[in-house]
């Protein structure tokens, strides 16, 4: 999808301001089975900076990626102890790139399965050729123009090589913060572009049951309907929608209240901050069981339904955002109510690789707190 022009970023403003309502407590949401993490952060690291970070993390890649394996591990774990730090910022603003020598972690992060490992790490074990250059090849600049995501995987020749030139920090056109596209990743550490991001079109998924507003993308929801439809005719029963998409500015008051209720450490292990929540992208939707009445959140995990969705949510793009036991590298508790689109081409390539995490599957740092 394409980036988002100004008209829908001044709309986001301008339709954000409905939203100062008093919210439910957390106990009245988890009754409701609505009390979904991930809503976003009061300090905002400039996402100029971060693609800046990226690009010399790239150069530096290339430069390991031509050395001797061991010194590259050598190197790699020497950095994972430093902390992200605010004179990232600050170096920044000076124009100093030297101080993003540290997220040159970005390189293949530990892998959760051999299988992961195996996808990158070998060509620099076995000297062979660097990630194709896809930001030199005019059929990708031209795809990423377009504004078609899967014209940018085809044109990269699938997502395994566009996965591989990400990862290794080798394809600075893709910008893993572009709100926008499939490939988006939001986390702790990386804020939407722009952070006031609305998407459109949105709709609802057809033939869904929802217990809420249930809005999203319009490709999600079209995705998401014959999600439904499969898990209803393979057997799993009903599955419905407890949230979709949420704006910026709700996720200002959204956040304010549960740092009320819970104090901020607590909050941030299950309400993102302000532009660092998936369900501003309109890729991210909450699903429920709906067998008889629709239950809530907290129940999913363990149903039919659930077990479905984990096997099977990739054929339709969908990934569980946030798995069991990954709370060290998303920042986040389990959810297996949490869907998150990435298109079926990444989707299939992230499940047939075994990956857990969209910070593993692009070689990002792992996001378990905010910078500052
Ligand atoms: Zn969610």
């Amino acid at each position: 999808m394409a980036p988002p022009t100004q008209h829908e970023t001044r709309r986001s403003r301008r339709e954000g301001g409905a939203v100062s309502r008093p919210l439910p407590t957390r106990r009245e949401l988890r009754e409701r089975g609505s009390a979904d993490a991930h809503h976003g952060p009061a300090e905002q690291p400039a996402p100029a900076v971060y693609r800046r970070r990226r690009l010399v993390a790239g150069v530096l890649a290339l430069v390991l990626v031509g050395g001797a394996a061991l010194a590259v591990g050598g190197v790699v774990s020497g950095m994972t102890t430093e902390a992200p730090e605010r004179t990232d910022a600050v170096a920044a603003l000076i124009g100093d790139a030297r101080a993003d020598a540290p997220r040159a972690t970005v390189l293949p992060a530990p892998a959760q399965s051999g299988q992961a490992a195996a996808a990158v790490e070998p060509d620099a074990a076995r000297g062979e050729p660097a990630p194709a250059d896809l930001c030199g090849d005019p059929a990708v600049s031209e795809a990423l123009a377009s504004g078609s995501d899967a014209d940018v995987i085809a044109a990269a020749g699938g997502a395994e090589p566009f996965r591989v030139a990400v990862a290794s920090g080798a394809a600075p056109c893709i910008d893993l913060h572009a709100a926008g596209r499939t490939w988006v990743v939001v986390n702790k550490l990386n804020a939407l572009d722009p952070i006031d991001y609305w998407p459109e079109p949105q709709a609802r998924a057809e033939g869904v049951e929802r217990t809420s507003g249930g809005h999203m993308r319009a490709d999600v929801a079209a995705a998401l309907s014959q999600l439904v439809g499969a898990a209803r005719a393979e057997g799993a029963g009903e599955i419905g929608v407890n949230s979709g998409f949420r704006s910026y500015d709700r996720q200002v008051s959204t956040y304010r209240s549960y740092v009320g209720q819970l104090g901020q450490r607590n909050a941030d292990l299950t309400s993102a901050r302000p532009g660092h929540s998936e369900h501003q992208t309109g890729l991210a939707v909450d699903i429920v069981a709906c067998d008889a009445g629709c239950g809530t959140i907290e129940r999913f995990g363990g149903m039919a339904q659930s077990e479905w969705v984990t096997a099977n949510a990739h054929r339709f793009g969908f990934i569980v955002r946030y798995g069991d036991g990954d709370t060290a590298i998303t920042g986040y508790e389990y959810e297996p109510w949490h869907l998150r689109f990435i298109g079926i081409d990444l989707a299939t390539r992230y499940a047939e690789g075994g990956y857990r995490t969209l910070e593993d599957f692009f070689g990002l740092p792992a996001a378990p707190e905010y910078a500052g």
